[in-house]
């Protein structure tokens, strides 16, 4: 090939073989999508041609989703179900399946077949073109309803306004492919806030967006409801910035001026004006004023303890009760990570 960017020689350097792609895909009561998943996700591939695996992370579902993924072990030896010990939820599951993954390109895909397994082939075509991450953009988000869709605008203009020069691409999730290189950036993040959209702009590199359009639901239902995504979008801002301390520091400031000048207006009407202010307003001055001086120092205090607080429970994100894959060259049986922190338990046979 000519004109090869360092990233392709690099690629083409560290296998030396047709590259492996990796499919991570969290897996969360999705018994009902399962075997139409695994049928497109086949056929897919199949046509691909090149050698892959698919890590099914099994987030704790209470349904038949995590035995279905061992059956499937022992029928193709292109699946690895990692078992989480319980739901940790879509972030984590994501996580687990990242640090699992061996391929030199890895795909991210929800179950649901919202994110199409077709636009695999047109993804590694952006990938062998030199970019390091292809995000996949949402085309319309019909079907979702305005809330949902003003929500979204509203939350991707905040986020990058106050991130900076992080660039969260918008309207793009957690679909995505990513280069050996990238996801190992991504992996070696220490943070115990895995608020994956947010983390994989961090990691930068050469980054592609190509737009898609989202599919409905194949079966079952959506698990997040509007107090989740709040959560999520709060827990996105607050893992990346410290703005939000800053706005309570910038009120306790407006308070307290505020306080300050009505408390000089009193005095001045008194002894310019000769008007004897009555106690009530007084009062009201000075409460507001201390108010804001507490608020200041609660949100100065705040943003200290804020962050030793994420740094100082070095918690697992994050517990492996097995990793379950038919072929033994294939089990990966690596040294956990910090983030891992629980010894992985390959079970082969
Ligand atoms: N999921 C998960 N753990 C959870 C919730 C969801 O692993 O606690 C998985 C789920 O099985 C699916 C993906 O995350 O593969 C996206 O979830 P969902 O379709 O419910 O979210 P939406 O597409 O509505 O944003
Ligand atoms: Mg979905």
């Amino acid at each position: 090939m000519q004109n090869q960017t360092p990233s392709q020689a690099a690629r083409a350097t560290s296998t030396g073989v047709t590259p492996m792609i990796s499919l991570v895909i969290p897996v969360y009561n999705e018994m009902e999508v399962l075997p139409l998943l695994f049928e497109r996700v086949r056929k897919v591939m199949h046509d691909i041609n090149l050698d892959y695996e698919m890590v099914m992370v099994d987030d704790g579902s209470k349904d038949a989703s995590a035995n279905y993924l061992i059956q499937q072990t022992q029928d193709d030896e292109c699946v690895k179900a990692v078992i989480l010990s319980r739901n940790f939820g879509k972030e984590a599951a994501l996580s687990a399946g990242l640090e699992q993954a061996l391929g030199e390109a890895i795909i991210v895909l929800d179950a649901d077949l919202q994110n199409p397994p077709e636009l695999i082939p047109e993804m590694l075509e952006q990938w062998r073109a030199g970019a390091d991450i292809v995000a996949m953009k949402r085309r319309d988000r019909e079907g979702e309803s305005w809330v949902k869709k003003l929500g979204s605008f509203i939350y991707y203009r905040i986020m990058n306004r106050i991130t900076g020069s992080m660039n969260i691409p918008e309207d793009t999730g957690d679909f995505r492919l990513m280069s050996r290189r990238s996801l190992d950036s991504l992996n070696r993040l220490p943070e115990r806030n895995r608020y994956m959209k947010g983390l994989f702009a961090w990691v930068g590199y050469p980054t592609h967006v190509m737009e898609y359009d989202v599919a409905d639901r194949a079966a079952g239902e959506t698990k997040w409801n509007y107090f989740n995504l709040f959560g999520l979008a709060f827990e996105g801002i607050t893992s990346f910035s410290v703005v939000p301390l800053r706005a309570m520091v910038l009120l306790g400031l407006v308070t307290a001026a505020l306080g300050g000048f009505y408390g000089a207006w009193i005095v001045v009407e008194a002894l310019v004006f000769g008007n004897d202010s009555a106690g009530f307003p007084t009062i009201i001055a000075m409460i507001t004023f201390l108010g804001g001086v507490q608020l200041l120092s609660i949100g100065v205090l705040g943003e200290y303890v804020g962050k030793t607080y994420f740094e100082a429970k070095q918690r697992p994100l994050f517990i492996i009760q097995d990793v379950v894959q038919k072929s033994a060259q294939r089990a990966n049986n690596h040294t956990p990570t910090a983030a891992e922190g629980t010894p992985v338990n390959v079970t082969t046979d």
